[in-house]
């Protein structure tokens, strides 16, 4: 049997300013590595045994039928700096699914250079597309929205970076790749026939009940409020949110310089890009509204008064905030065992965050043994953590499945950087041994799965990885 993907392409039918048609590249020697069949029966795809055809396909040897690659384009604000043209610079949307689930793109990254790649070669090393793979799919694990990875492969050729690296193909699954930049190309450039194409697309595409681009704006709020909040109940830091990284379906998108936390520190920062913490872990909030205010300055011409939309969507940013701190406090409420938490609630939330912040406590595992009742073991002075559990104790006397919704809201496991740089340092060597093993466990990541203890542990001294790099 031969593959077969039943691609229904409707983004390359838009007005063609909005992408190029590009072709991915031919690599030396494809070669297979992962594929996620799970996934790929979701979306209706079939006839993949053959890992050489896989390897193919998924490197960009062999165009499948029924694929329109094109390469997008967008713009974006990068650290808070206005870049009027990006685009896909290596990644090529090869077609859409119209599955069950819904409507999904299919993109490879790292597929050689498109009109869009400025100086880059178009390709990805295979440290990035091994981290994307198993964080993106810990991620859906655990719950929080984001792309999906469908296919890993070997180029069979090098890439230089700071050294000379292998190189590899990532196949990514989303619901779809429209950025808040790719609103602002079209926005900047003044086209109005290319930016209402757009918006009619994505409402159909994603909020078929928003009646006006206020509501559109609303929605997509909406939706990334709830996406940051999950981050920061997880200790997820995403490192680049760029408008280009920030998508509008509300998915998490473009795993670069991506970690979780260890410790906690409010303002962690992992990225060895990020020199002044624009996107540490506490400001990703805040970040998150300066997106959205940069979304509704792009839609404001596509309302008939400026002046009556400037007022409005004005009015619906600076209600953001309050959103995401619903958000957050039923994230974290639930992480404390509170199903309905409410605003007396938000003290307590915030007083063992500042105990844990003071004594650089686990993040993970504090809230998982919370449970267990040795989240005290956590702690260099017990003492502090004890005085805030015995009012934590009394709240949830009144909450009967506390102990359920904890568990479900805590994680036991989660993609640690140095068990990441471990699985990376060996698939270099050839060995995708430790690859599969951290997929297979952060599958269920919620579930304690004794054999894999190891990986629950913070990384000792010599372990912790200080910076990720964006390292593409
Ligand atoms: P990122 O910050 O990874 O989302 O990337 C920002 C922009 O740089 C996007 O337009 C990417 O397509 C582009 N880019 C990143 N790496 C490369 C590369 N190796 N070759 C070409 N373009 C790249
Ligand atoms: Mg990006």
């Amino acid at each position: 049997m031969t593959l077969s993907i039943p691609f229904d392409n409707s983004y390359a039918r838009l007005p063609e300013q909005l992408f190029s048609r590009q072709d991915p590249t031919e690599v030396g020697a494809p070669k297979f590595i992962a594929f996620n069949a799970g996934l790929a029966d979701q979306l209706g795809i079939s006839g993949y045994e053959d890992n050489g055809e896989l390897a193919r396909v998924f490197a960009g040897n062999e165009v499948p039928k029924g694929a329109d690659p094109i390469a997008q384009l967008y713009a974006a604000h990068q650290f808070g700096q206005w870049n009027p043209q990006l685009g896909d610079g290596r990644a090529i949307l090869l077609g859409e699914v119209d599955a069950k689930m819904g409507r999904r793109d299919i993109q490879l990254k790292g597929s050689g250079p498109t009109p869009y790649s400025r100086n880059g070669d178009g390709r990805a090393w295979l440290g990035p597309v091994l981290r994307e793979y198993v964080v993106s799919e810990a991620m859906h694990a655990l719950g929080i929205p984001t792309t999906r990875a469908l296919a890993a492969m070997e180029t069979g050729e090098s890439v230089l970076r700071e050294t000379v690296l292998p190189g590899a193909v990532i196949t990514r699954v989303a619901s779809s790749h429209m950025r808040v930049g790719t609103f602002q190309v079209m926005s900047a450039r003044r086209d109005t026939e290319g930016l209402t194409a757009l918006y009619e697309y994505a409402v159909d595409r994603h909020y078929p009940s928003a009646k006006d681009p206020l509501e559109f704006l609303k929605a997509v709020m909406d939706a990334q409020a709830a996406l940051i909040a999950k981050w920061m109940s997880v200790g997820f830091i995403h490192g680049v949110m760029n408008t280009d990284n920030c998508a509008i379906s509300g998915e998490t998108i473009d795993y670069g310089p991506c970690a979780f936390m260890d410790e906690f520190d409010p303002m962690q920062v992992y990225s060895s890009i990020d020199r002044r913490g624009r996107y540490a872990y506490g400001n990703q909030p805040d970040i998150i509204v300066w997106n959205m205010a940069q979304l509704a300055t792009a839609l404001v011409p596509l309302m008939p008064d400026m002046d009556e939309a400037i007022q409005l969507f004005t009015q619906a940013v600076h209600s953001m905030p309050d959103v995401i701190q619903s958000y957050w406090t039923q994230a974290f409420g639930a992480k404390l065992g509170l199903s309905i938490p409410d605003a007396n609630d938000v003290e307590l939330i915030n007083g063992l965050l500042k105990i844990m912040a003071a004594q650089k406590a686990d993040f993970t595992n504090t809230f998982r043994t919370l449970s267990a009742d040795n989240a005290r073991d956590q702690f260099t002075n017990p003492l502090e953590f004890d005085a805030w559990a015995e009012g934590w104790k009394q709240r949830i006397e009144r909450e009967p499945s506390a102990t359920e919704t904890m568990n479900a809201a805590n994680p036991w496991v989660i993609p640690r950087n140095h068990q990441i740089e471990a699985m990376i340092q060996s698939a270099v060597s050839g060995d995708y041994a430790k690859f599969h093993e951290m997929n297979a466990l952060l599958a269920t990541p919620y579930t304690e799965q004794p054999d894999a203890v190891a990986y629950t542990r913070p990384p000792a001294e010599a372990e912790r990885v200080q910076a990720t790099f964006c390292g593409t």
